[in-house]
């Protein structure tokens, strides 16, 4: 804990911790070392990694990169946080792993670059003028940049994959429901999945293990599904395993050094012994509007809370109680996340309901419809994880929608609860680093990680 903590502050130039408190991870790190002498055999034990800023932390403040909770400090732990900690009265010991901060993200999780934080950008290891992703942009650079050796993520369209892409590291994002969401900062609750990102698929697995399981008391939407250990088949030979290759994810959208990468994992594969098929996602370019549709709309709902009443900021100077909720809203939330209350506000309105929200949960069904499709003919779906490379820092200031176009990979797994992941798959223009996407069928998470690890 003591090195990495040396680490976290030698390199405070890529923004990616909020929070430090280098006492309170210390003591963690000592409860640690008296259960290893107890004869506690947990495999996580002691080892170091930091929180994405959504989850809340007794040990430290919760801001997910927002002005709007500046300060905030939670009084209890999220169910992630204590089952890879030291746990909680009714969660059991936990995994023992020392927190050692809180990581920076986009506001509320909003973003693919990590520049919609209140608490400025995060710098792209591999390149200081490149975005390192979003939303858990200091997520994937810290571990990236081995300030931690594991982090968590969260993923409601492609926050945990996305990033882990960008910055060359591996990520998982589970089936929705795998991963308890008591404690997260909510932004679409039936989108948000928590999961680990970390160098390796081996590590990945082992987070998982201990992050998952149901939370009944707590996350009503938390799967009655028993955690697995997701490190059991990691060797298991590729033999036969068909491959899907969506033919939308491959079509001109896609940069010629992002396909050329994902092309010659794609071969690695096979020489492994698996083999490809090709399929159709028809209905992929659909998941954009209809994820930014219903993920604001979800969004305006859960951010109604933040009226300076019950915690957060709250504006100093109002003549009445709605002038304090606009002066408060309008101080706290930037500019990103009030465009996504404006929209998830006209989509359900009275009148555009039918037009908009309606609709576009028709479609999300459709979409998910295709994938079982997709999954009689093939086991696991690859791809790539984004159109292209990290772009540069600023590069979409000017069109908010860009932003939202990159995403158009993601999206689909997010908005049918499927898991996908994101691993390594060499590197681009530039030297940045390339994602391969692979997407499972429901709880097929420890396929994707024997995917993952056998390519590494
Ligand atoms: N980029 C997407 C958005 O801005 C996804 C974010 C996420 O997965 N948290 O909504």
């Amino acid at each position: 804990a003591r090195a990495y903590l040396d680490r976290i502050s030698a390199h405070r130039e890529l923004n990616a911790f909020l929070a430090l408190d280098e006492e309170r991870s210390l003591e963690q790190a000592r409860r640690a070392d008296e259960r290893l002498a107890a004869g506690d055999a947990s495999p996580l034990l002691g080892v170091p990694l930091a929180h994405k800023d959504v989850f809340v932390t007794r040990d430290f403040v919760t801001t997910a990169g927002s002005r709007m909770l500046a300060g905030y400090r939670s009084p209890f732990d999220a169910t992630v946080v204590a089952r890879l900690g030291h746990g909680a009265p009714d969660q059991g010991p936990g995994a023992g792993m020392v927190t050692l901060g809180k990581l920076n993200c986009d506001e509320f999780a909003m973003g693919s670059g990590n520049e919609n934080s209140a608490y400025g950008p995060v710098l792209n290891p591999w390149s200081a003028s490149r975005v390192p992703g979003g939303s858990s942009g200091g997520s994937a650079a810290a571990v990236a940049a081995g300030l931690i050796p594991a982090a968590t993520g969260t993923d409601t369209g492609g926050s945990i994959r996305q990033p882990a892409a960008f910055c060359g590291i591996t990520g998982i994002k589970p089936t929705y429901g795998r991963v308890s969401r008591y404690g997260m900062v909510a932004f679409a609750s039936s989108l948000d999945q928590a999961g680990p990102m970390a160098r390796t698929a081996e590590d990945c697995a082992l987070l998982l293990s201990a992050m998952c399981g149901p939370d009944p008391d707590r996350d009503s939407t938390s799967l009655d599904v028993p955690a697995e250990d997701f490190s059991r088949a990691l060797d298991a030979p590729l033999d036969g395993l068909r491959i899907g290759l969506p033919k939308e994810f491959l079509g001109e959208g896609v940069a010629p050094d992002v396909r050329a990468a994902v092309d010659a994992a794609l071969a690695e594969l096979q020489r492994l012994g698996a083999r490809l098929v090709d399929i159709s996602l028809p209905r992929t370019e659909l998941a954009i509007p209809v994820y930014y549709v219903l993920a604001p709309a979800e969004a305006s709902s859960n951010l109604a809370r933040y009226d300076g009443v019950r915690y957060g900021h709250r504006a100093r100077d109002y003549a009445d109680l709605i002038d304090m909720y606009e002066k408060t809203r309008a101080e706290g939330f930037g500019d990103e996340v009030k465009r996504r209350i404006m929209i998830g506000t006209y989509v359900l309105s009275h009148g555009y309901y039918d037009a908009y929200y309606l609709q576009a949960q028709k479609i999300r069904r459709l979409i998910a419809d295709d994938f079982q499709r997709a999954f009689e003919v093939c086991d696991v779906i690859a791809g790539p994880v984004a159109p292209t490379v990290a772009w540069p820092r600023g590069g979409h200031r000017a069109d908010p929608l860009a932003d939202y176009l990159a995403d158009v990979f993601t999206l689909p797994a997010s908005l049918a609860g499927l898991p996908g992941m994101s691993v390594p798959a060499g590197f681009g223009e530039g030297g940045l680093p390339v994602g391969l996407q692979l997407i499972g069928n429901y709880f097929q998470e420890a396929r994707l990680l024997n995917v993952a690890h056998r390519l590494q």
